[in-house]
């Protein structure tokens, strides 16, 4: 199908981007990669006036070290994040994540912003940023806010960024040293998971020093697996306290039942990927 038609701005920096925002409202509608946004205009699910570009900002792309945290623009492609080699030394979970993200095609045009925003429960960057306590910086008219993931995700394809704000970049406290594993099931390659463990951990003298989980479709916004993280934390690095501790992957979840799996059968098979995707991690840790 064809969109209905829509007028178009590339405004060339942050500030002229919020005008038009504001002035339109709710009319209008921000676009990064587009490969989410797209789909949507030509089955006319949302039919915007104005489409808000953002690929001409250039302060919105690139990877930058700011001492605690690394700083990934928001219009930064997902094929740069992932070949990125401060994303692989302090964020490997981000890196291991994007390897696994759809095909080459939306890798090089997808955003790492426009994918949070999009806040699909099946993306593949929702957990890794919950699991390493991502901080969002928002635009807005009123100046920038900085929302923690715990607060980002709201609900199925709903963040904290109001309609007449702006994702700019997002800050990832450095995990350096620390190992890593994303673990996706997928019946057809390149596609959003049935679900995903992504799973970062340090590991000192064998034993579990501190770990992070988050998952991704195992309910309407990506979770943290908290009682798993608890359960290992200061445990012996072995495959039993794993297994055992991945016992209670599912603990708080509400996945969906869908034609790829119900939800009882992934509250099992979470189970499972959380077993590998730790122990990859630990592994990755030197364990
Ligand atoms: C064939 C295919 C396979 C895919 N497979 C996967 C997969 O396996 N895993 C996965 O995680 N994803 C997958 N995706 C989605 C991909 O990650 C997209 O890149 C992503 O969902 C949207 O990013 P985008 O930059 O294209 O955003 P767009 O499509 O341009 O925008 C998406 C939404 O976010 C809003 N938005 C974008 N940027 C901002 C911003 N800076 N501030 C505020 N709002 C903003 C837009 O208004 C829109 O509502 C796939 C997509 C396709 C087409």
């Amino acid at each position: 199908m064809i969109p209905a038609p829509f007028d178009y701005v590339a405004p060339s920096s942050v500030e002229e981007a919020l005008a038009a925002l504001q002035q339109h409202g709710d009319d209008a509608k921000i676009l990064a990669g587009g490969q989410s946004l797209l789909p949507v205009l030509r089955m006319r699910l949302n039919a915007p006036e104005l489409i808000i570009d953002l690929g001409r900002i250039d302060s919105l792309r690139g990877v930058r070290d700011d001492g605690d945290a690394i700083v990934i623009g928001a219009m930064t492609p997902h094929s740069v994040v992932g070949a990125d080699p401060l994303v692989a030394e302090h964020a490997l979970l981000v890196a291991k994540a994007v390897a696994h993200l759809a095909d080459a095609q939306v890798r090089h045009r997808g955003t790492f912003g426009g994918a949070l925003a999009h806040a699909d429960p099946a993306g593949d960057l929702g957990g890794p940023a919950r699991a390493l306590d991502a901080q969002f910086v928002i635009a807005g008219p009123a100046g920038t806010r900085t929302v923690p993931a715990d607060d980002f995700f709201v609900d199925l394809f709903e963040t904290a960024i109001s309609e007449d704000e702006i994702l700019t970049e997002v800050r990832i406290p450095k995990h350096t040293g620390w190992g890593a594993h994303h673990e996706k099931m997928v019946r057809v390659a390149h596609q959003w998971p049935i679900c995903a463990v992504a799973a970062t951990a340090r590991v000192e003298g064998g034993t579990i020093a501190d770990i992070a989980i988050g998952l991704a479709n195992m309910g309407s916004t990506p979770l943290r697996a908290r009682g798993v993280e608890e359960a290992l934390r200061g445990q012996p690095a072995t495959e039993d306290a794993v297994r055992a501790a991945c016992g209670r992957a599912a603990e708080g979840a509400n996945p969906p039942s869908d034609l790829n799996g119900s939800a009882e059968y992934r509250n099992h098979v979470v189970t499972v990927m959380c077993r590998r995707a730790v122990l990859g991690a630990v592994q990755g840790a030197g364990a």
